[in-house]
């Protein structure tokens, strides 16, 4: 088998300029204090011929256009082919907002500081290969990732005029802060495990690591890479690793997960540090059982997906429009709540395209296997794949190589609730989450049979 090298970057990507604009909730949020670094963090692999990029940026999201453009300029510098590179977002609400959400704007300074900051990282983790070996672990945090959707008692459960939602009734709620009493139980039941792709030298010291954790973020009061951050800060100390260690953070399937623990104690405190420590103590314990393999098998496949975009009926549309006007609101600026969003994203969503283009991809290094979703993935998602993915161990990433809202799955909409609500952030049809999966799973049969 041949050898396996990798080359590992880690590029400083904190604002300069603030106060700046932060996305990740409903409106706009203008930042001024630097709670810890943000990063672009990138391992380049390579085996014989094939080399394949991967990067996580400290970031809520990117769209597929702001990480297309990147990867041509990074497929220029390092010859890096375009579909060999993956590129995610830790999904952190607490970083410049690079991508319109809802009611918030991009600021268009950083976005192209960024962009040329993640070709940096391709071109510096380009510069030094050293053979490696790889190898995977989990260890298991159930103390910070609940499920955040909820079946509520009928009629309680938080609603917007469906038809500027599309909703066909919510049953379900994210976060019942202080309705606890109302839930009947949640729709699922979160994914506790901290999964690692542990990369060592072949005298066993440690390289660089891929972490995998589904827990939404924890924290957004300053600019930080929340817990995504001072989890790879701990699992160097942990391993007592040489300067140069690069560990990486992603975000797995956490589109109806958080911290929050609803049922448990809602009132429970935790923040970025106690979140990111515990994550790697979980990873730190799991670390010594780690078996290596000396000459893992490097290969990627990529595939585009046609998928549906739902859009309001043209009553919908009319009704929309018309409930604007009568509250004299032209521009996100005049948005004041909930209703006002819904319509004002009914006729954002009218003008866009009825079908979109996505990138799935699907990695292997040695016998794990790394799932890239240009999504913000339910845990049952997730599952699902790991239960069919030939492979002993599957990591599922979400919001790599794009955003395309929440995926929900088909029977997610029948209980409504906030990530099914017809928006920018939840605009794919409803079989999309089972067409992404029957996709996904021959890719994985196609990377398994190849050896
Ligand atoms: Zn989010």
């Amino acid at each position: 088998m041949e050898k396996l090298y990798a080359g590992r970057a880690r590029i400083d990507v904190t604002p300069t300029k603030l106060p700046i604009m932060v996305n990740g909730q409903f409106e706009e949020r203008w930042f001024d204090e630097i709670g810890d670094p943000l990063s672009v963090r990138a391992f380049v692999f390579r085996q014989g011929d094939e080399k394949i990029m991967l990067a996580v940026v400290d970031t809520c999201m990117m769209s597929g256009t702001f990480i297309d453009a990147a990867k041509a300029k990074i497929q220029k510098a390092t010859g890096i082919s375009e579909d060999r590179i993956l590129i995610s977002a830790t999904h952190c609400h607490s970083a410049p907002s690079v991508e319109a959400i809802l009611g918030t704007g991009v600021d268009e300074e950083y976005a192209a500081f960024l962009s040329g900051k993640i070709v940096e990282a391709a071109q510096k983790a380009s510069e030094n290969f050293a053979e490696i070996e790889a190898g995977f672990g989990q260890g298991e945090d159930p103390k910070n990732v609940f499920c955040r959707r909820f079946i509520m008692k009928p009629g309680t459960a938080w609603t917007v005029n469906p038809e500027f939602t599309g909703s066909p009734g919510d049953i379900a709620q994210m976060n019942p802060f202080g309705i606890e009493k109302n839930v009947v139980c949640s729709t699922d039941v979160a994914d506790p495990w901290v999964r690692i792709l542990a990369l060592r030298t072949p005298d066993g010291v440690p390289y660089a690591l891929l972490g995998n954790y589904s827990t939404h973020y924890a924290e957004e009061k300053a600019i930080s890479a929340d817990y995504f951050g001072v989890f790879c800060d701990r699992m160097a100390k942990g391993l007592n690793a040489p300067e140069g260690f690069t560990a990486i953070m992603s975000n797995g399937t956490s589109g109806d997960c958080n911290s929050i623990d609803f049922l448990g104690n809602p009132k429970r405190e935790f923040g970025k540090i106690s979140v990111g420590e515990s994550v790697a103590e979980a990873a730190l314990k799991a670390y010594p059982q780690i078996e290596f393999d000396p000459a893992p098998r490097l290969a990627m496949i990529e595939e585009k997906l046609t998928l549906g975009i739902r859009q309001p009926t043209a009553d919908q549309l009319r009704q929309a429009e018309a409930y604007l006007a009568d509250r004299g609101i032209d521009s996100v600026k005049g948005l004041k709540d909930y209703n006002d969003a819904y319509a004002w994203e009914s006729v954002v969503l009218s003008k866009l395209p009825s079908t979109r283009e996505v990138k799935i991809q699907v990695l292997r290094v040695g016998d794990t296997a790394i799932v890239a979703l240009p999504m913000e993935v339910y845990t049952a998602t997730g599952r699902e794949i790991r239960f069919m993915s030939p492979f002993p161990h599957t990591i599922v990433i979400s919001l790599a190589n794009g955003c395309n809202g929440y995926m929900p799955t088909e029977e997610s909409f029948r209980l409504g609730g906030y990530t099914t609500w017809r928006a920018r952030t939840s605009c794919l049809e409803p079989l999309a989450e089972r067409k992404v999966r029957k996709l996904v799973y021959g890719m994985l049969d196609r990377l398994a049979a190849e050896g």
